[in-house]
């Protein structure tokens, strides 16, 4: 059957998918057509019933089909599903935002979170009137011209377009740094400080596989910024409620002017956020000269989806739980590993409900150790895993998202699984 509505799929989509990452181009094989999901596990068109970690790339956090959010969705719909005018819902959604991350005193809704660092970047040019954005390779921040630059090797690299498509205009004031390069963030800030609108960052990378931030590299990113007047955004689309109720500015204790949301905020709805500070966010229209809109920005079930997950997310037992399940599994994945013939070949990064199983002798630290990985290796181990019931996102430059639906029993089934594919 998955076969099949490949075939169909593939008349009708490029690469048969809406997202390209979707159609297992880095593993080979056939996409599963997913039917339906609930808690940790998605059904496939066969009706085959797997352990999920994809959790739609980390928007899904309680499980799916979690019957708090299911409800007020049903309920919101029922009383119309987009009005195109203010709600009380976008308030009680925004207001749950701004009490977990404080430094968010103004935010608009969008509807996903490429628009989100979209209208961050044009904000902080409008705020600063500069035009250079300083970011990081192997950080993502959505599909936008600008921040679609190849991570170029070196120190200092001016971006160049990563996608056809991208005129060399889009990207020539997009400058890139390696991940964690404490030095060439000094010599970029030295030489371009004076002209940089912003700098753009995954605050925990996840998007390369998890890549954590070094010691004082956050700080050295905030220090610069103040000292240079650019603006320090925070690329808190997966982080956001993920690694810490506040986000990973909670968590490291480095402060942005501007902060990217989505994700986890929408519940499995389509929804993104960009907000910071209120002097910041007055340029943005009707208050201020810089334009940003959206039809179904602030779309009512996707409001009451947000808030009815973050309301469950204020009690910091449940982080905790999420914390110490992934542990257990980040912890038998190391072992599994050991035991296993790939020993000294495989590695484990996590942080909070986050993980990678990278195959790099060492949890890389930056793009170009994290490409330094066996690919062949990784789509045999996923391979191995989907043939055992176990779904991980289909690359190794992702991160498996666990959520409070993965109990004890998923977790044992996950390394049970892992340890025979690994053999
Ligand atoms: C997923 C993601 C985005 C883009 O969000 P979309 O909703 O897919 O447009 C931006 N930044 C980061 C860090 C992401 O992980």
């Amino acid at each position: 059957m998955n076969q099949t509505l490949f075939a169909q799929a593939r008349e009708l989509f490029p690469g048969g998918v809406n997202s390209p990452v979707r159609a297992f181009g880095a593993v080979g094989g056939t996409p599963r057509f997913i039917t339906r999901a609930e808690g940790a596990h998605v059904w496939d068109a066969d009706g085959v019933r797997r352990i999920d970690y994809v959790s739609s790339w980390g928007a899904i956090i309680l499980g799916h089909a979690d019957p708090g959010v299911v409800d007020v969705v049903r309920s919101a719909a029922s009383l119309g599903t987009s009005y195109g005018a203010p709600t009380p819902a976008e308030i009680a959604l925004a207001e749950r935002i701004r009490a977990a991350i404080p430094s968010v005193e103004r935010m608009r809704f969008t509807s996903s979170g490429t628009e989100a660092a979209m209208s961050a970047v044009r904000l902080a040019r409008a705020h600063t009137g500069r035009t250079k954005i300083l970011k990081f390779a192997g950080c993502y921040h959505g599909h936008i011209d600008a921040l679609l630059t190849a991570a170029g090797s070196g120190v200092a690299t001016m971006g160049l377009p990563g996608s056809a498509g991208v005129s060399p205009e889009a990207t020539r004031d997009t400058l890139v740094a390696p991940y964690n390069d404490l030095g060439a963030v000094n010599e970029l800030f030295d030489r371009y400080g004076d002209e940089l609108a912003a700098v753009l960052v995954e605050p925990v990378a996840a998007n390369m596989g998890l890549v954590l931030p070094a010691p004082g590299f956050l700080e050295l990113l905030r220090e610069q910024a103040s000292a240079h007047e650019a603006l320090l955004v925070f690329d808190e689309v997966i982080t956001g409620f993920r690694v810490a109720p506040g986000g990973a500015q909670e968590r490291y204790g480095v402060i942005p002017d501007l902060t990217c949301l989505g994700k986890v905020i929408g519940g499995g709805l389509p929804v993104g956020a960009f907000g910071g500070r209120a002097d910041i966010m007055a340029q943005v229209a009707p208050d201020g000269p810089m334009y940003q809109a959206g039809t179904l920005s602030g779309n009512p079930l996707a409001m009451v989806a947000g808030a009815a997950t973050l309301g469950r997310l204020t009690d910091r037992s449940v982080f905790d739980r999420l914390e110490q399940q992934t542990a257990r599994l980040a912890t038998g994945l190391a072992e599994a590993i050991d035991a296993s013939p790939h020993a000294g070949r495989a590695s484990v990064a996590t942080l909070a409900s986050l993980l990678t199983l990278f195959w790099t002798p060492q949890p890389p630290t930056s793009f170009a150790e994290a490409q330094a990985g066996d690919d062949e290796a990784f789509a045999r181990f996923f391979h191995g895993l989907l043939d055992r019931g176990i779904s991980l996102p289909p690359s190794p430059y992702e991160a498996w998202f666990v959520t409070l639906a993965h109990g004890e029993d998923e977790i044992e089934a996950t390394l049970a699984a892992a340890g025979q594919a690994l053999a």
